[in-house]
């Protein structure tokens, strides 16, 4: 069965006027139960993340001043929500959905975080409306108890996963894969395993040949274990921020490639849902729905 992470807590109250769009992780939920895509049971509620596990992936100075209110004025606008305790406790429970995730993907073959995604988050900071790095918390969380021992992050959100890249810079257990628009936030990019930077205004074909092309080659050369899949939907031609062109169909196929290769090659694969700025919410909604859909076709 499907596996899916969920808390109420997910959905986070901000300011009037903040334009990042968090109803989506209640929508999310709604949608897929009134789709009747999944059922009620198909639904979890994380435990809240350890401060030891925390501390596997971020820094304690970083700790310290989140947990103490201490961030400067320039680090809160690095992050671009206002941080209070409640959003510290919100990616805590978001980054321990992740970890539960990788354990149900473990027993089922595929399990999925309605959030979660939050590759901007580096070891010692948090930016782009990134607190802790969920994959990077749970990848770290399974190699040290030596259940993993080698992870594909596959980061298709349309901006590179640069903090997943830093974090696991040095580290050999872990293979970061991010395909992302060359021009996109963040400018000054980081040095993933294999960083595929896309030219603006690329349409599906283009798009899904690259990764048809390149996803098993990655598989057969690392021979990954467990597969993180960051399942952003910012690629859609009508998200403001993408630049792309893909049309909610080539999106559709993108997560179909991804799923397919993973369950061909009995790579068990957790999701975390990422990015999704479209003007419209149902097409965001509709986009990250989609990934579910293809999920229970391909799985079950
Ligand atoms: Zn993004």
């Amino acid at each position: 069965m499907l596996k899916i992470a969920f808390a109420p807590i997910y959905k986070y109250e901000l300011p009037k006027g903040h334009r990042f769009p968090m109803e989506k992780y209640e929508l999310i939920p709604q949608q897929l139960l009134h789709e009747g895509i999944v059922s009620e049971n198909q639904f979890f509620h994380p435990s809240r993340l350890l401060i030891e596990d925390i501390l596997l992936t971020h820094t304690e100075e970083y700790w310290n001043k989140l947990r103490d209110n201490d961030l400067s004025a320039k680090e809160i606008r690095k992050i671009g929500f206002p941080v209070r305790p409640e959003l510290i406790e919100r990616g805590r429970y978001i980054s321990q959905g992740t970890i539960e995730c990788v354990n149900y993907a473990l027993e089922n073959g595929i399990s999925m975080n309605i959030a979660g995604g939050t590759h901007h988050a580096f070891a010692d900071r948090g930016e782009g409306f990134c607190i802790f790095n969920d994959f990077a918390i749970a990848a770290n969380y399974y190699l040290n108890l030596k259940v993993l021992k080698k992870i594909l992050i596959i980061d298709l959100d349309v901006h590179q996963g640069n903090g997943t890249a830093k974090i696991f810079e040095n580290d050999r257990r872990v293979f970061t894969f991010s395909m992302h628009g060359e021009k996109n936030y963040p400018l000054r990019k980081e040095f993933s395993n294999l960083d595929i930077g896309l030219k603006d205004k690329i349409t599906d074909n283009e798009y899904l040949e690259i990764l048809k092309f390149t996803l098993p080659k990655i598989i057969i050369d690392f021979k990954p274990d467990f597969v993180m899949y960051l399942a952003g939907v910012d690629v859609l031609a009508t998200d403001k921020l993408g630049r792309l062109n893909l049309t909610k169909i080539g999106c559709k196929e993108r997560d179909r490639i991804v799923f397919e290769t993973c369950k061909n090659n009995q790579i068990p694969v957790s999701v975390s849902m990422g990015g999704g700025y479209s003007e419209r919410i149902a097409d965001i909604i509709d986009a990250h729905v989609n990934t579910f859909r293809v999920a229970q076709e391909v799985w079950y």
